[in-house]
């Protein structure tokens, strides 16, 4: 039997909602959170990430500034205005999009960002929240996963989960999040032996890898949920037809565009799998969503509010 589709883009359609009637109360009691994105020189992919996260706040009533220092900025310019918007009351997120141009020590930058406004929840003092589950910001996608896990009835307590992948960004806190939500969780990577074997234990497999769909139906068990992190783009028309050939939807888009999406799980995990999310459309919609609840939450936490245990699993 096929497995469910989990839509990605119903639930963070349905978390951005939340969020603006929130905002919307908030902002009729005095209080507008605000969101700051610095975009350092003219990456491509960057700038549009960012129009994306801008374009969010419009919608959801955030209060929004970008700054576009050049990629000549010096790690002590960078760091002022990093400082200068820690400093600035109705400023309550902080968003440094990376990566940042490689004369610019990133550490250092994302140390500089107050924890209280650290929206990305890079910190070393959200990770260290997040480990010994105190309130803090989470990362936007590992929160963003466990919100489609929860919101698709699927159970984590108990559950054996395997996240392959262990990136400080999206494996390490998702396994986090997970632990946190009583799974038994195996963490894997490139030196992991036996990696279709480890998978296949899992009731969740959550694949952040980066390589175009690795995890073929022999990882999976019948019947595991199946979340897809992987956002890769396929030019080579030998490597598309290995993979999508016959989906005529999938073959209009390479087409027009000359390329295409795919994710780290093979769409022929859909045959075994119980339930997956897809490529586009799966996790990467409740990244942004992720991102302005946690503007949201950043509003609340700096005025002592008690916040619900949203993405703490
Ligand atoms: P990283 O490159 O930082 O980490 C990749 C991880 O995968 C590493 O831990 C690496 O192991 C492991 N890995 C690589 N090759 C193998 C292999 N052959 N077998 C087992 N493990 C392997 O990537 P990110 O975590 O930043 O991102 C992962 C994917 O998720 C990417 O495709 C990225 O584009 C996507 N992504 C999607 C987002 C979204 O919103 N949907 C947001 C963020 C990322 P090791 O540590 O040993 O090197």
């Amino acid at each position: 039997m096929a497995a469910t589709i989990l839509d990605g883009n119903k639930i963070a359609a349905d978390i951005r909602a939340e969020v603006a009637a929130e905002v919307k109360a908030m902002s009729a009691a005095g209080i507008r959170p605000g969101l700051a994105v610095v975009l350092v020189g003219n990456n491509p992919a960057s700038e549009i990430y960012v129009r994306g996260k801008v374009k969010s706040c419009e919608e959801l009533g955030i209060y929004s500034e970008k700054h576009t220092p050049p990629d000549t900025i010096s790690t002590a310019q960078l760091l002022e205005l990093v400082q200068d918007l820690n400093r600035r009351d109705e400023i309550d997120g902080i968003l440094v999009q990376l990566p940042l141009p490689s004369p610019v020590d990133s550490k250092k930058i994302l140390m500089a960002v107050d924890p209280a406004k650290d929206v990305d929840g890079f910190h070393p003092v959200n990770v260290g929240f997040l480990s010994t589950q105190r309130p803090g910001l989470v990362p936007c996608t590992p929160a963003g996963i466990i919100e489609i896990l929860k919101r698709s009835n699927i159970p984590i307590a108990g559950q054996e989960a395997v996240v392959v992948g262990r990136s400080d960004i999206v494996g390490k806190p998702t396994a986090m999040l997970l632990i946190n939500g009583n799974a038994t969780v195996t963490v894997c990577h490139s030196k992991t032996r036996d990696l279709p074997g480890v998978c296949r234990r899992a009731d969740i497999l959550v694949a952040a890898i980066g390589r175009a769909a690795m995890i073929t139906p022999d990882f999976v068990r019948p019947g595991a949920t199946v979340i897809d992190v992987g956002m890769n783009k396929v030019t080579d028309p030998a490597e598309f037809h290995r993979l999508f050939g016959g989906n005529a939807k999938r073959e209009e888009t390479f087409r027009a565009k000359g390329s295409t999406l795919v994710g780290d799980v093979h769409p022929r995990v859909a045959e075994v799998a119980g339930a997956m999310t897809p490529v586009p459309g799966g996790v990467g919609p409740l990244t942004i969503a992720m991102l302005m609840a946690n503007t949201l939450k950043a509003a609340k936490l700096r005025r002592g509010a008690e916040v619900p245990a949203l993405s703490r699993a």
